[in-house]
């Protein structure tokens, strides 16, 4: 009954057009685990916090980069918006779908669902993005109204701040509602020295004052009272290192039944056609008992994880324990991945926002799923949202009105 009053309400502030009349700015630092600002010194993300909402927000299953900058567009888990991992075999094709393969990364056929630009654009509300995932692919025939190519505008971090701001300058006709931003730090150093880690406090550190900037000169624009700040991220980081590694081709050494494994956390492996039932069970069998990964059958992926309808997922998912993975590959020293159950500790991301649309001093006392986050950006643009997986009712709490 109280989500059904809180729908109406918001619908009747729709209506009277009370949303929709801020700009946002969301940016998006890649691995931003949720605990960063509470280890590290970032006096930025916590005047956030003091003059804004801080919570905590789950990614989607595998927590990976490109299943959850996605989600995060479309608010649709990655198994229904259909990037269900950062590499993964396109079953219909016999080919692999892969982030760093432009020709399948950018080709428009792979996006499921409708991206926040697409939504927004089809309502007549400008979109500006820099770099998020999707927003290079041409989904549906269309980009956002403004959008940066990521192999080829090679900007420095400063330059996308500047970016930003050129867009919240631009005249009004012509500026968009919605400024989207990504920064690949602090996953490349949660990656390369772990997350909690000298290296990883420095560039949490200096991504911090990065902000304070940008949010210092948006303060200087004349529209300044009317911008919102979104900072999270699209997954967590937990340490690793080589000695806890699952092999594969010590666990599977039978190559005659597998076609090919995708990934590592979580791995997807896909049995050879021929007698495929057969060799399913030939490859769980050879799984049961191996310690520190689980193991299921496409059809048995627990409920939990949301994955498993998508054609594309592996006929077996092999998931390592937190900390673990399950490859071939030697690492030479500790440091840090992500990809690991959603709903575990390490996997979490900080989630700040500030401005015009949220209450100030507020912290959010349960961690929300990432399919929210469209559905709130669709209320914050005033526009309405294509079907989606999150609820706006998870954050009514955090907004001012
Ligand atoms: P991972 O840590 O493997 O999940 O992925 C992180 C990496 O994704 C970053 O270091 C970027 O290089 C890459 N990445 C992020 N956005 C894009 C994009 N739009 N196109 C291609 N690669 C991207
Ligand atoms: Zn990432
Ligand atoms: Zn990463």
């Amino acid at each position: 009954m109280k989500r059904l009053v809180f729908a109406i309400i918001l619908i009747v502030a729709w209506v009277a057009a009370g949303a929709g009349d801020c700009y946002t700015v969301i940016v998006s630092l890649d691995g931003l685990r949720w605990d960063y600002p509470e280890a590290f010194n970032t006096p930025f993300l916590d005047s956030m916090a003091r003059d804004g909402v801080k919570a905590v927000m789950s990614p989607s299953f595998p927590s990976s980069t490109f299943p959850n900058h996605y989600t995060l567009a479309t608010g649709l888990t990655p198994d229904h918006h259909g990037i269900i991992a950062n590499s993964f075999k396109v079953r219909a094709e016999g080919k692999i779908y892969s982030m760093s393969d432009r020709k399948t990364s950018r080709n428009a056929k792979y996006y499921g669902g409708e991206p926040i630009w697409l939504t927004a654009q089809r309502q007549g509300v400008k979109i500006g993005t820099i770099f998020w995932v999707g927003s290079d692919v041409a989904i549906q025939g269309q980009h956002p109204t403004y959008w940066k190519n990521y192999g080829k505008d090679r900007l420095t971090y400063e330059q996308r701040v500047d970016e930003v701001l050129r867009l919240l300058s631009l005249p009004e006709a012509d500026r968009p509602r919605l400024v989207m931003c990504y920064f690949e730090q602090p996953d490349g150093s949660g990656h390369h020295n772990g997350p909690i880690s000298r290296a990883t406090r420095r560039t949490v550190e200096d991504l911090d004052t990065l902000l304070a900037s940008m949010w210092q000169r948006i303060q200087r624009l004349d529209i300044a009272t009317r911008v919102n700040l979104i900072v999270t991220g699209d997954h967590g980081m937990t340490w690793t290192e080589n000695c806890r590694t699952v092999r594969p081709s010590k666990v599977l050494p039978n190559t005659e039944w597998i076609d090919c494994i995708v990934g590592n956390v979580p791995a997807n492996i896909y049995v050879k056609s021929k007698q495929e039932g057969e060799f399913v069970d030939s490859v769980m069998r050879a799984l049961e008992g191996v310690d520190h990964i689980r193991a299921w059958r496409k059809a048995d992926i627990p409920a939990y994880l949301g994955y498993g309808s998508n054609p594309n997922v592996g006929d077996v998912l092999v998931l390592p324990d937190v900390g673990w993975s399950f490859t071939d590959h030697v690492y030479t020293h500790a440091g840090g991945n992500h990809g690991y159950d959603h709903t575990t500790p390490d996997m979490q991301i900080a989630f700040r926002a500030v401005g015009p649309d949220f209450k100030r001093g507020y912290t959010k006392a349960d961690r929300f799923p990432n399919v929210d986050i469209y559905p709130l950006l669709c209320y914050l643009l005033g526009v309405k949202p294509a079907p989606n997986d999150g609820h706006l009712t998870d954050l009514h709490d955090i907004l001012a009105h």
